[in-house]
């Protein structure tokens, strides 16, 4: 897991901010902390995945009745876990 840098947590773990991103008050991770996890694991992101996974666990145990394809969504459906590779003859998508 990287641990230089700047770090890119900023999860509240505590009372009523818990799954809110302690920077900004926003759900855990807002688009900064997005933003920053993905400079800070650009070379692991295997480690992101992880991370996050870690985080979507804590918020389910944390956050009952969430529901499974919207914690799915904001922890792990945003983030790029492979790097993007050209398709002869293909495209790619742009954005998310
Ligand atoms: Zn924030």
């Amino acid at each position: 897991m990287a641990t230089t840098g700047v770090p890119a947590l900023g999860w509240s773990a505590c009372g009523r901010t818990v799954g809110r991103c302690a920077g900004c008050g926003q759900e855990w991770p807002c688009p900064d902390r997005r933003r920053r996890l993905l400079i800070e694991y650009a070379d692991d992101r295997l480690s992101l995945a992880f991370y996050l996974g870690l985080r979507l666990a804590d918020a389910a145990a944390d956050l009952p009745g969430l529901p499974a394809d919207s914690l799915h969504a904001r922890f792990l459906g945003w983030a790029r876990f492979r790097p993007s590779r050209s398709v002869p003859g293909g495209h790619q998508h742009r954005g998310v």
